[in-house]
């Protein structure tokens, strides 16, 4: 059984405790490797590789930089088989998503980071003829980067790229569910020829290993991906240690569908929306509003193809829904189909276990993807982030009534709205409280776009040159040019 270890100043090293955690795959239920269960002793040492990395790192040329980082890039592409079968094993998502998102988008933002750096450029301002400023963007020292499970090594990277590239140096905690592919990553990285102590990644808990991390008086600036509970607990400590912080959080989207818009390209759009990757992305769209005129004829089309979508093995080629990621995940879920009920809602499908599961997969954590009708927009069902196969489609009768609907939760992550109607998309897109909005489509990603969520959906934005700003320090220069007396 493989027995994953830390990456600590470019060596791979057990953790201190000697204690190792239960890996699960979670498309058959069964242990497959041990992850590190580590602690802060393994943060320390970690914090002190990278701190001790710091000085030539962030003194080395760009150019060398970029040529490292982009052979990272290479050598995740030339390993996508492997790595996307072990994103597959560990996350029990289809392995053909694993193939066309996680991983090739792992690979571009290694790429996109690497080549920003050669393209940066700072400005001066003149004060008359008295003196010249300019802005010195330096890196800002150890980072700490820790991310969740739902898109592993993809999620990961979005942190670890930027953060190596603009010259910090990163100690990073990955979910303790799916350590595989940033284990691996470690290995491709001492390949690429990044010096030791860059890049160190400490498996293990949230409270054994991300707390510390967070607390750590050499760690500068955090950057984490989570839940909204984990990021508030995280602002707490960081806030007054007068730490640098990006919280990306929860969501729960609205899908706004209006009766003048393209049914099918609305109907396929928020099934996909809906059921990607077992419904946990933080962007998943998990509440549709429909005009009412359409209602009926929507919910019917949504069901029949919700219906068709494959749940199974996440090996099989042809398998649109795999595994949710635990036998805990599974229940909190689980708990939202009881709930839904609770508060008057109507299962149209799903809401339990597949029947039809092939033998290896019969004690997997498997859930059908589940539609709801017939509940309010305040209630818990609808208001709570669940993560997972469950989607409520709700009426509304007018373009304010969907807007009061759509901002009626805490978060406020992204948004589609569907219209072909140019004057409403962007005046509907200007009103609706999330960090992103999509115009008749869904997750489409530019990485030179600020990413971030609005209200309980985090604070900072990443992407593009919000990345660059946020890993590097602004330190303004002012030179004086001339000595007249008049002026101070
Ligand atoms: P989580 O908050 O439980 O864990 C995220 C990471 O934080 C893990 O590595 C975990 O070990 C660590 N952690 C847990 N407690 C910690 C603590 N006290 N201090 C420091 N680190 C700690 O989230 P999850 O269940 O892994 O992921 C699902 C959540 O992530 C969902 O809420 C989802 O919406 C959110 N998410 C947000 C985005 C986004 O971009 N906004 C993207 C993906 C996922």
């Amino acid at each position: 059984m493989t027995k994953i270890a830390n990456y600590i100043n470019g060596t791979f090293v057990e953790p201190i405790s000697g204690s190792y955690l239960d890996n699960v795959d979670p498309s058959t239920g069964q242990v497959y490797s041990q992850v590190p269960d580590s602690d802060e002793r393994d943060v320390e040492k970690a914090v002190e590789a990278a701190t001790n990395a710091f000085k030539s790192w962030s003194t080395t040329p760009a150019a060398e930089r970029s040529n490292i980082l982009l052979t990272i890039a290479d050598l995740i592409e030339k390993n996508l088989d492997k790595l996307a079968m072990a994103e597959c094993v560990d996350n029990g998502k289809p392995l053909s998503l694993a193939r066309s998102v996680d991983i090739p988008r792992a690979a571009t933002n290694f790429r996109y980071f690497a080549t920003a750096i050669l393209h940066t450029s700072s400005e001066a301002h003149f004060t008359d003829d008295l003196a010249m400023n300019y802005t010195l963007r330096q890196p800002r020292g150890v980072v700490g980067c820790i991310s969740p499970w739902n898109l592993p090594l993809y999620l990961f990277t979005w942190k670890v790229a930027p953060a190596i590239a603009t010259g910090n140096t990163v100690v990073a905690k990955t979910s303790e569910l799916t350590p595989m592919t940033t284990y691996m990553l470690g290995e491709l990285c001492s390949e690429a020829g990044l010096p030791p102590g860059v890049l160190n990644i400490v498996h293990g808990l949230g409270n054994k290993v991300g707390a510390p991390l967070v607390a750590h008086p050499a760690v500068t600036t955090i950057s984490f991906t989570g839940g909204t509970v984990t990021g508030s607990s995280i602002a707490a400590t960081a806030a007054p240690m007068f730490k640098k912080l990006s919280l990306e959080c929860g969501g729960k989207n609205p899908n706004i569908i209006f009766a003048d818009a393209d049914m099918d390209l609305a109907l396929e759009t928020s099934v996909r929306a809906a059921f990607a990757n077992q419904g946990e992305i933080c962007l998943c769209g998990s509440r549709i509003f429909v005009e009412r005129s359409e209602y009926d004829s929507f919910v019917k089309a949504f069901v029949e193809k919700t219906q068709q979508l494959k749940v199974g093995d996440p090996l099989d080629s042809d398998t649109n829904q795999g595994a949710l990621v635990s036998q805990a995940h599974l229940a909190k879920v689980n708990s939202y189909v009881d709930l839904a009920q609770q508060e008057g809602g109507t299962i149209l499908t799903g809401g339990k276990k597949p029947q039809d599961l092939p033998e290896r997969c019969k004690d997997g954590f498997f859930l059908e993807p589940t539609v709801i009708t017939g509940l309010d927009c305040n209630c818990r069902t609808n208001q709570e982030e669940i993560f997972g196969p469950i989607t409520a489609i709700m009426p509304f009768d007018s373009e304010s009534e969907v807007i009061d609907f759509a901002n009626s939760t805490k978060y406020g992550l992204s948004g589609t709205i569907f219209t072909q109607n140019l004057d409403r998309a962007h005046r509907v897109a200007a009103k609706l409280q999330s960090g992103t909005i999509w115009i008749n489509s869904w997750m489409l990603r530019d990485l030179r776009i600020p990413f971030g969520g609005m209200k309980h959906s985090g604070m900072g934005r990443e992407g593009g040159a919000e990345t660059m700003r946020f890993f590097t320090e602004p330190k303004n220069v002012c030179v004086k040019l001339n000595n007249d007396p008049n002026n101070v």
